[in-house]
């Protein structure tokens, strides 16, 4: 993947969709000490699956990975790193040159021990699939008939996201299909009048 695409709300599923690629589904990630202040929070809990090591040959020991080919990577990495400015906080263009995936942003040479790195993988947000609706709320047959009087929204809806998701949509879709299927619930009531 190119880790440097875009910022982490647009891609943090679709790593993690290649991380469940992995062999048994983790992966690695590597850090020296010029970005740790960046990490996250989550990062510094003690729960964290953390090694730290003063050179790259003892890290990937500590991991557990192919020290050989860790070595070569990083180094092929390494000399990938195009000059310019690094800044986080905008899609900076500082990136590789001549290997494959490239990292279109934020690429820094991982060079100032001690380095850290971090298995991971993946947790589950939420499935993407569920029950299908029209634009009101109203839950669909396998037909795709409405059901009267069933409406649904969040977490049980599908059909909204596929191959991505960009972070903080699924509770704007909650609030927005909450919203309607309320509304379409309260109108139904009114019409059918109060319950005998
Ligand atoms: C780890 C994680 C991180 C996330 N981060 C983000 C984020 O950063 N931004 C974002 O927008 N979205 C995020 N989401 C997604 C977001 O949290 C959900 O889309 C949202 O919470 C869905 O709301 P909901 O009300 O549809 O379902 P839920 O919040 O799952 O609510 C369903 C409720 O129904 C209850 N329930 C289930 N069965 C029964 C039953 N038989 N009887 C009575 N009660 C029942 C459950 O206990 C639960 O309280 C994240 C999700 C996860 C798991």
């Amino acid at each position: 993947m190119d880790e440097g695409a875009d910022y982490r709300n647009y891609t943090y599923a679709k790593y993690g969709a290649e991380i469940l690629k992995q062999p048994e589904r983790i992966a690695f990630q590597i850090f020296d000490q010029k970005v740790l202040h960046l990490l996250r929070d989550e990062y510094r809990i003690p729960e964290v699956t953390k090694v730290e090591a003063d050179t790259l040959e003892e890290l990937a020991e500590k991991l557990g990975i192919d020290k050989e080919g860790f070595v070569r990577t990083i180094a092929e990495f390494n000399a990938a790193v195009q000059d310019g400015v690094f800044n986080p906080s905008i899609k900076d263009g500082k990136c590789t040159k001549g290997i494959t995936p490239p990292k279109s942003n934020w690429a820094l040479p991982i060079d100032t021990p001690p380095f850290v790195g971090y298995a991971v993988t993946c947790g589950i947000t939420f499935t993407f699939g569920g029950l299908r609706i029209t634009p009101n709320a109203e839950v669909l047959d396998t037909e795709g008939d409405v059901i009267r009087g069933l409406f649904a929204c969040g977490e049980l809806v599908g059909g909204l996201f596929y191959h991505n998701y960009p972070g903080g949509t699924g509770l704007t879709s909650g609030a927005v299909f909450g919203k309607i299927a309320g509304k379409m619930a309260a109108r139904r009531a009114r019409q059918q009048g109060p319950a005998a």
